[in-house]
């Protein structure tokens, strides 16, 4: 099952670069596993972990994997 934001239920999120926060990925939570948007190479994407902060793509919500 996908995750949702526990706000507004869109299943979609984007974490930030570590060292720009101009450059967003978009991920999606099925189960346990990070699961990045069209295009993005697993190996070149950040490491997501439980204190790394992830925003909702549809509203203001931002937490962590833990929250969603
Ligand atoms: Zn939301």
């Amino acid at each position: 099952m996908p995750k949702q934001c526990p706000k507004c239920r869109c299943k979609k999120f984007y974490i930030q670069d570590l060292d720009d926060s101009y450059t967003t990925y978009t991920i999606e939570c099925v189960d346990e596993n990070i699961v990045f948007g069209g295009g993005i190479d697993p190996q070149q994407a950040p490491v997501v972990n439980s204190d790394t902060p992830i925003f909702c793509e549809r509203c203001s919500w931002k937490g962590a994997l833990e929250d969603i």
